[in-house]
């Protein structure tokens, strides 16, 4: 099965598609997690897309459209994948729909307030990829999974959250319609629990609990 996970930044996209995936046995593409490699092994295209990401603003259209099609090209992508944070402008979505078929797409929606509140308090770990709120680490700093010291992502500060939520309604909300236009959106409330938003998702694709 072939799904995007749409929605703004601090929705919960990364958190769910990780579930997803293994519940599934499909890789998760995350083109944000991707750039933050490339960004902190300082390869061309991390370099060209640091300026960007650190803005919070979007990277050029053609750079991820690249890095996600060599990436679906892969072996392991072949029995499906789960599409985290790709595409989030509609030439994305054009481009994508030429080399890949896309079963469902995934909305999980949350108020711009939660999402700012999220985003602020986010804290990861760079070396799992582990993910926190500061209201549930009760002073840590340190991974739970691995031990490793956790950090704010830079773009997580509250003036850059602003940007991010700027772009996101301006440039990546109309694949809502796109998509639903296609007969492929499911929308899920991303304001419940985590294993209810899970379950939710679950139902969408058609999967059992
Ligand atoms: P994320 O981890 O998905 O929130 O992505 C972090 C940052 O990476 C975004 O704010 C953008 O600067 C960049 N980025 C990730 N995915 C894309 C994409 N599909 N198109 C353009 N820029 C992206």
């Amino acid at each position: 099965m072939n799904v995007i996970f749409l929605g703004p930044p601090g929705a919960g996209k990364g958190t769910q598609a990780v579930r997803v995936c293994e519940r599934l046995g499909i890789p998760q593409i995350s083109t944000g997690d991707i750039l933050r490699r490339a960004m902190k092994e300082g390869t061309p295209t991390g370099l060209a897309a640091k300026a960007y990401v650190d803005k919070g603003e979007l990277v050029p259209d053609s750079v991820v459209i690249d890095i996600v099609r060599e990436r679906l090209a892969a072996e392991d992508c072949q029995k499906g994948y789960v599409l985290d944070g790709f595409p989030r402008t509609v030439p994305q979505a054009e481009a994508l729909a030429a080399f890949a078929d896309i079963d469902a797409v995934i909305d999980i929606e949350v108020s711009d307030e939660q999402l700012t509140e999220r985003l602020s308090g986010r804290r990861v770990c760079l070396a799992c990829g582990g993910t926190y709120h500061v209201s549930r680490l009760a002073g840590a700093t340190a991974c739970m999974k691995c031990g490793a010291q956790l950090i704010q992502r830079d773009d997580d500060k509250a003036e850059t959250v602003l940007s991010r939520l700027g772009v996101y309604h301006a440039q990546t909300a109309p694949l809502i319609d796109y998509y639903s236009a296609r007969g492929l959106l499911k929308t899920v409330d991303g304001a419940q629990p985590m294993d209810d938003c899970f379950a939710a998702i679950l139902s969408a694709l058609g999967e059992k609990q």
